[in-house]
């Protein structure tokens, strides 16, 4: 079973990831129906796991394909996210002591909850911070949101402290060579 990885910041910009290592070697972490049913309830967007029927699955792999090439902007095509995001969603409840209840969604919703959410995201100013990691094999995508907007990495802990050794070699390497002088 695939773990999950969750750099995106956002569910929308997450669920790109399900396809892995896409500039090189890519690899489904949701394979099928059930995959995606876990990564539903693990990205917190359904509390248990709902039912994901063949046709819901290939409808959500189509979503995340064209999220993907909105968020890194390789094909304006909003067709699809609108699609999904025009669609209506059954809203929160008040229970009788008001604690909020969030009404059961089914697949096809949650596809609804992760197409809106990318479009809130494209027409805010975050819109502009989604970037790819900065390393070669990468290509797992995130929102910037640092105050500078110099993130580079999806993770200091992976790519991030991978580059940084990579760095400390390089400079030990000139180092030697320029003792050898
Ligand atoms: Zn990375």
């Amino acid at each position: 079973m695939k773990s999950f990885t969750w750099v995106g910041g956002r569910p929308s910009v997450n669920f790109t990831a399900t396809l892995g290592k896409r500039l090189q070697d890519p690899f489904e972490r949701i394979p099928a129906p059930e995959d995606l049913s876990r990564w539903f309830r693990d990205a917190g967007l359904s509390d248990d796991l709902v039912d994901v029927s063949p046709r819901t699955y290939s409808q959500a792999i189509d979503l995340r394909e064209a999220l993907y090439r909105l968020f890194t902007g390789t094909a304006l095509d909003v067709d699809v996210v609108n699609r999904w995001s025009s669609r209506p969603l059954p809203g929160p409840r008040l229970t009788p002591d008001l604690t909020l209840e969030r009404p059961a969604t089914a697949a096809n919703g949650l596809l609804t909850v992760l197409a809106r959410d990318a479009v809130e995201l494209l027409a805010s100013p975050l819109g502009d911070r989604i970037h790819t990691c900065a390393a070669d094999d990468c290509s797992l995508l995130f929102v910037d949101e640092s105050r500078a907007g110099r993130r580079r990495w999806c993770s200091m802990n992976t790519c991030g402290a991978r580059a940084k050794m990579s760095h400390y070699r390089d400079g030990l390497r000139t180092s030697v060579n320029s003792g050898r002088g």
